[in-house]
């Protein structure tokens, strides 16, 4: 091929990228759902498992429907390469298993979805790693939190669910100067408006489950960054530990990137509509959404993202009119996901983050009269009507 890839616009890379077609010349993606592959010879199985032939070997190793899925995403990224997961989680697992072992120290925005608090607070110390928690968006915190062991830095940004901001390309340097490698789970920002390895990130993991599917059927994870460090620290760590993406998955989440696009910027327009509704009614005491220039971080967004994505928050002051905002939405969905077509919204601290001990809630801003919408892809009109709507009733 002439084209290199490489220098395509976002849209074609999204739908043309990693293409490999069967010699059937298919126009969709052929999804290969098999387990393992067969070699024509003693030698040629030799030769494949030696590496000299790159061929497909099994499943857990790589499959041809999930390279065309990790290729894809790898050149929407900018990344040298990108590693499929079967979720959000086991992204974020791994990249931080492939980094630390026994002795090490991690350093983590406080502001983490739940379960990822989870793996930091309960899982690593069983094998020896020490986390201290600071506030992402206070540099000299993560200064001061370098210790001679450290050895990552963990931040979501733009955070779950108060959207708190980390400055990406500063906390980057202050990585670099301490030896430490930066993982960012960049789900809310999407590949689409963040470029965390651009910015000076090491590990960039996403849940494709979120805006990359985008229509709520599977779930699914990725792991991007350089060849060397891609390598090094999770090739032999992926193959044999097992947390493999399905092909079925792979497939699915492949046609997901084709309209992701699309499909990220018109969430965004409707959030914006969202957004200025909700600031205007009297039931709302604070409204937080990266796209307006009342974010706190508004500076810093400026910087490193080009949209404000589809995920605000906003206090309604008690969990009373929490709810009943929540119970008199009629198109809106309550659900606890995100990125999906369809709008849903969710009360934070009775739900995704009920496992948060309520001192560290408070210590993130997370009162009760929080509520997390994640906008979809219905009609602008009809969003903002339901949810004035509601509000109104609350
Ligand atoms: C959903 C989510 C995850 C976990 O992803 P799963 O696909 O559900 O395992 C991790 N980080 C963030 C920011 C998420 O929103």
């Amino acid at each position: 091929m002439a084209e290199d890839p490489n220098t395509w616009e976002v849209e074609t890379r999204l739908v043309r990228g990693g293409m490999a077609r069967t010699p059937y010349g298919e126009m969709s993606e052929a999804l290969f759902l098999t387990q393992s592959f067969a070699y024509d010879s003693a030698e040629a199985a030799d030769r494949r498992f030696s590496g000299e032939d790159p061929g497909f070997i099994y499943q857990r190793f790589g499959n041809p429907t999930t390279s065309i899925f990790e290729d894809r995403l790898a050149l929407l990224e900018g990344a040298e390469q990108c590693r499929a997961t079967a979720s959000g989680m086991a992204a974020v697992q791994m990249a931080l298993m492939g980094l630390l072992r026994a002795g090490d120290h991690l350093v983590a925005g406080r502001a983490l979805f739940g379960s990822c608090r989870w793996i930091v607070s309960e899982l690593l110390p069983r094998f020896g790693v020490e986390t201290t928690y600071v506030d992402a968006t206070d540099l000299s915190a993560w200064r001061n939190a370098v210790r001679p062991n450290t050895k990552a830095f963990l931040v979501e940004t733009p955070a779950n669910p108060l959207l708190e901001i980390t400055d990406i390309a500063a906390v980057a340097q202050v990585a670099k100067d301490a030896g430490a490698k930066l993982v960012v789970d960049n789900v809310f920002a999407t590949p689409v408006f963040q470029k965390p390895l651009a910015l000076g990130a090491d590990v960039v993991v996403y849940s494709a489950t979120k805006h990359i599917d985008g229509q709520g059927r599977v779930l699914g994870g990725a792991i991007l960054g350089g060849a060397e460090l891609m390598t090094e620290a999770y090739k032999d760590l992926l193959r044999h530990t097992g947390p493999a993406l399905s092909p079925f998955n792979a497939w699915v989440l492949l046609k997901g990137l084709e309209t992701l696009e699309l499909r990220v910027r018109r969430q965004t327009e409707n959030a914006a509509k969202v957004a200025e509704a909700l600031a205007g009614h009297g039931k709302t005491q604070q409204l937080v959404w990266c796209g307006r220039h009342d974010h706190p971080q508004a500076e810093v967004i400026a910087r490193q993202m080009s949209g404000g994505g589809n995920v605000l928050a906003f206090d309604l002051g008690s969990r009373d009119v929490a709810w009943r905002f929540l119970n008199a939405l009629e198109i809106v969905d309550i659900s606890n996901n995100l990125g999906d077509a369809k709008s849903m919204a969710t009360h934070p601290s009775t739900t995704t983050h009920r496992s948060m001990p309520e001192a560290e809630r408070i210590e993130i801003g997370l009162t009760e009269g929080w509520v997390r919408m994640s906008v979809g892809l219905e009609g602008a009109g009809d969003l903002v009507r339901d949810v004035s709507r509601a509000l109104d009733a609350a």
